[in-house]
């Protein structure tokens, strides 16, 4: 069976270098959704939990209430239909509208809009969104932003930093006026935690960091991290190729002397996107995945009983033309999950 072993010595090595720059353990939410990046949600919540992470942020409220026993804070990003609320959860305020639907007594972080475009409301609308929610009686328990662009060579984060402190100033007027407690402040993903000289929000939103990845070909000086997850694949058949014979679909890889060949039991159909004849790539112990991945299974020139098909996902995510996100993101949740 395949099968995603996460390593926890790893795990807690990014956790311990991602809460030393945070400043503290209390000042890390752990970003859990989209299954903890294909890492498995409530392995990664415990292994977090354990460390002793107490903030965590996820999708939607299905995935909250998965995890609300490993964490006693709880953000929720993307959430559209609140009648599965609970109080342990925080939800993020996309547009003025969904003030609306949110239900009283809840507890809301409002996202603003600072640079990227894509959700979150108007600096300029921040009064209104105050006013529109103590109205209704809502906690407004945070306000942040979202990095379009912290992981690349631009003035964007700056720019972005710029806006937040605006937004940082306007709450605190407004809180004043309004008679309102000053609510938690947060704008750093991974990339904008590390670029930052002197971080001192209340806490930073760390999902790839805690995976073992960062953009490590730019002048950032980020630290090295240790990838969490691999992808291991158990024999199905062996057999020879003869000189000249052909494997898989197409016939794309051709033995050019006789050799031993088998197949595993991951493909695409398990989320490991496909490979084929104009990619070549090679497992961590050098065997070579031959010709076009199947839906099921792929072949490899090994007969070893089970094969590492990727301890680090960056040289797959070149391959792929994409980041390391989508390859670890992609992995079904079907496929077990093992701690080591
Ligand atoms: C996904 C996400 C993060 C985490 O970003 P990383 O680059 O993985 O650290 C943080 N904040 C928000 C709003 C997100 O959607």
């Amino acid at each position: 069976m395949a099968k995603i072993l996460i390593n926890k010595e790893n795990l807690f090595y990014n956790l311990n270098i991602i809460s030393q720059k945070a400043g503290s353990k209390d000042k890390v939410a752990v970003v859990l959704k989209d299954n903890a990046y294909g890492h498995g949600l409530v392995e990664i919540a415990k292994l977090s939990k354990e460390f002793g992470i107490k903030k965590a942020v996820v999708r939607d409220f299905k995935d909250a209430h998965k995890i609300k026993d490993y964490f006693n804070y709880i953000l929720v990003l993307a959430e559209q239909d609140f009648h599965n609320y609970s109080h342990t959860f925080h939800i993020a305020l996309n547009s003025l509208e969904q003030i609306d639907k949110i239900p009283s007594n809840s507890n809301v972080h409002i996202k603003v809009d600072t640079g990227m475009h894509r959700n979150g409301i108007s600096i300029d609308d921040l009064e209104k969104a105050f006013l529109g929610l103590s109205q209704k009686k809502i906690n407004i328990t945070g306000v942040f932003t979202h990095h379009k662009g912290a992981d690349e060579l631009s003035t964007n984060f700056f720019w972005q930093n710029e806006n937040f402190s605006l937004v940082k100033k306007s709450v605190k007027d407004i809180c004043e006026k309004l008679f309102l407690p000053l609510p938690n402040l947060h704008s750093c993903n991974s990339a904008a935690l590390f670029r930052k000289i002197d971080f001192d929000e209340d806490f930073a939103r760390v999902g790839i960091a805690t995976y073992g990845y960062l953009e490590d070909d730019l002048p950032f000086n980020f630290p090295k991290l240790k990838p969490v997850m691999s992808l291991w694949a158990s024999k199905m058949a062996t057999r020879t190729l003869k000189k000249g014979q052909s494997v898989g679909y197409g016939g794309k890889f051709t033995a050019l002397e006789d050799m031993e060949v088998s197949t595993y039991d991951v493909g695409y159909g398990d989320g490991f996107l496909r490979l084929n004849e104009n990619h070549c790539y090679k497992t961590p112990k050098g065997f070579q995945v031959l010709g076009r991945v199947s839906m099921d299974n792929l072949s490899i020139n090994s007969t070893d009983k089970e094969v590492c098909i990727f301890d680090d996902v960056r040289t797959l995510a070149k391959i792929h033309n994409t980041i390391t996100y989508e390859i670890t993101c992609s992995l079904k949740e079907n496929i077990k999950r093992e701690i080591i």
